[in-house]
Parts: structure tokens; C-alpha cells; sequence
């Protein structure tokens, strides 16, 4: 998915002056955010309060919505530096096109990995023939200085390591949960869990104390260290947790993301990560004159052209909120 906000705003993030070194209880609300004409979703990261988790640095999640009668998601082609996206389904499917001629249809619990690494260019859509529902998040992994240059590439994983305990399904999209581990490349040490608990379930859930980590909710009703986390919120919980109690009060669906603190200061602006402003100025001309992106073929329609760049500079400001 694309940033498509039109008031694309400079994103200055990272490093450890943001990170809680214990344990915490920290609830964040959702911005909500039109894309497009019909679908809003509920942005979680960036938060006001808070701008990574790891090196987990975007949150969107939409629906569930009703698409029988409509198009559905319909992003067209757009392009990403120094990051990586996760689609991630719980229901309907995503058509995945990109600039390195990937063409993947991606379905509820499987892995859509891509890493644009310098530069890629992609769209997402619902298929013409679709499932009613579409309910789902789209993600964003900050990629380090040492990667962020990597070729571009594009994984799909339908079938993921799980941990089942009584209630309670963990599927483990990136990184590792106990002793499970996903396929999927990263490039600093993180974790993405999908967490299915059924009602009455109460579980604690082994925790890497290094790591920071937070819960997002994406439906049902789940208490996550005692704390009630709505749909569409997501619980910051810091760091130096060896286990995290949770308890379903319905039938539920969370989603555990966490890794080590990003310690690298970053730029984010529409959907570039840069180091300095002059990389996405940079960055944002090539795709707007047609080069270093690539191109993507098959999508129906006209590609995206990149907002306005903000009045003032595009430069690093420190560890502001
Ligand atoms: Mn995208």
C-alpha cells in the first residue's frame, strides 16, 4: 500500500531516545486516514507518541470492509526506498504487481515480503473477482544503513512456522518466536507475529527482553498484559519483558510486533526512508521524471504522482516527537 496522503508530512524517527527501557503499558490511538476514494484506514504507526517499534515504522489497518459491490483496494503504482512492506491479510486477497516482474495474489496468513531496498516501484489490488470482505494491515520495516541498498526483491510464503498452545495460534511472519522462525528476510532482529485466540484463552507469551515490542489489535476482544485493546488501537509495552499475559475475551485476532531498538536516526517522508533530506528530494524527482523506480506492468490505470514536498527543509531534527 501507498501513503496516500496528500499532506505527506517529514518523519524524523529512530533512535534509542525513543525507546522505554522497561516495561510499560502505553495505549495508542489510531489516526484515521482516507486512501483513496472508499477505504480509510487506522494509522498506528506513525503515532503522535510514538514513530517505531524496532525497526517496524508503518501501521495502517483497514476493514474489515465490504467491497461484494465495489472495486476494492485499488493503489496504483507507486515507489519505495530503504524499507520494507508486509501485506497481511485476515481476509480476501491482495493482486501484488512490482517493478522486478512479480505478479503474486496474496491470501489471508501468507507472507507478502517486499524489499525495495535503493529503489522499487509497486500496486496492489483487489482481483476482479474478490472475497466480500477485505480486512488486513499493511506494514513497514525500516531497513539499516548497511542494507538500504540491497537489489530489490519481492518474497511470497503461503505457508508460515506456527506455535499452538491450548487457544491460541501463533503464526510467525517475520523473525522468531519461540524457537519457530519465518522464511522471510530481515535485516535487523525483529519479530511479526499473528496471534488467533480463541474465547477464554489465557496464554503467556515467551519475550525477548532486548527487544521492544507492541500489540495490535485487529479484531475481537483481548486483554494484553490486563490492559482491554480495541480493534484498530494498538498497546506500546517497551522493553526487558520476558513473557506477555494474554486473555480473549471473545474470539480475537493480534498481531505482535517487536525487535531491537532502531538506533539509526531516519528520514521518512511519503514513501521513501532516506538518511537526509537531499536523498528524498532526490528521490522524489526520479520517480516523478520516470527513472530508478522501474516500472510495473499490468495495472489498470495511471501511476501515482508524488505530493508536494513540505515548505520547510527536509533535514534531521533530532529525536522530536
Ligand atoms: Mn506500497
Amino acid at each position: 500500500m501507498s501513503n496516500l496522503d496528500r499532506q505527506a508530512t517529514l518523519q524524523v524517527c529512530g533512535g534509542r531516545g525513543f525507546v522505554v527501557a522497561e516495561p510499560v503499558r502505553e495505549l495508542l490511538s489510531p489516526r484515521h486516514v482516507q486512501l483513496g476514494e472508499s477505504t480509510e484506514v487506522r494509522r498506528l504507526l506513525p503515532n503522535l507518541g510514538r514513530r517505531m517499534v524496532g525497526a517496524w515504522v508503518f501501521v495502517d489497518h483497514y476493514g474489515p470492509d465490504d467491497i461484494a459491490d465495489e472495486p476494492g483496494m485499488q493503489v496504483p503504482p507507486h515507489p519505495h526506498m530503504g524499507l520494507q512492506t508486509v501485506s497481511w491479510l485476515h481476509e480476501g486477497e491482495v493482486l501484488h504487481r512490482d517493478s522486478t516482474g512479480s505478479l503474486q495474489t496474496i491470501r489471508p496468513r501468507e507472507l507478502g515480503l517486499m524489499t525495495s531496498g535503493r529503489a522499487i516501484s509497486h500496486s496492489e489490488e483487489s482481483p476482479k473477482s474478490h472475497a466480500r470482505f477485505l480486512h488486513g494491515a499493511q506494514l513497514w520495516v525500516a531497513l539499516p544503513d548497511a542494507d538500504r541498498n540491497v537489489e530489490p526483491h519481492f518474497q511470497h510464503h503461503a505457508a508460515l512456522p506456527q506455535v499452538t498452545a491450548p487457544g491460541l495460534t501463533a503464526t510467525v511472519m517475520l523473525g522468531t518466536l519461540d524457537g519457530a522462525t519465518s522464511p522471510g528476510t530481515t535485516y535487523t532482529p525483529l519479530i511479526g507475529a499473528d496471534l488467533a485466540l480463541t474465547a477464554g484463552a489465557e496464554h503467556r507469551l515467551p519475550l525477548d527482553p532486548e527487544f521492544e515490542y507492541a500489540v495490535l489489535s485487529m479484531s475481537g476482544e483481548a486483554h494484553v498484559d490486563g490492559v482491554p485493546v480495541l480493534p484498530g488501537s494498538m498497546l506500546y509495552l517497551g522493553c526487558g519483558r520476558t513473557e506477555l499475559p494474554l486473555r480473549a475475551t471473545s474470539d480475537a485476532g493480534l498481531m505482535l510486533l517487536g525487535g531491537e531498538p532502531f538506533e539509526e536516526e531516519i528520514v521518512m517522508w511519503w514513501n521513501f526512508i532516506g538518511r537526509s533530506g537531499d536523498e528524498i528530494v532526490q528521490a522524489r524527482e526520479d520517480w516523478e521524471k520516470g527513472s530508478r523506480f522501474g516500472e510495473v506492468h499490468g495495472y489498470d490505470g495511471a501511476r501515482l504522482t508524488a505530493p508536494e514536498l513540505p515548505a520547510t527543509p527536509l533535514k534531521p531534527r533530532g529525536r522530536v516527537r
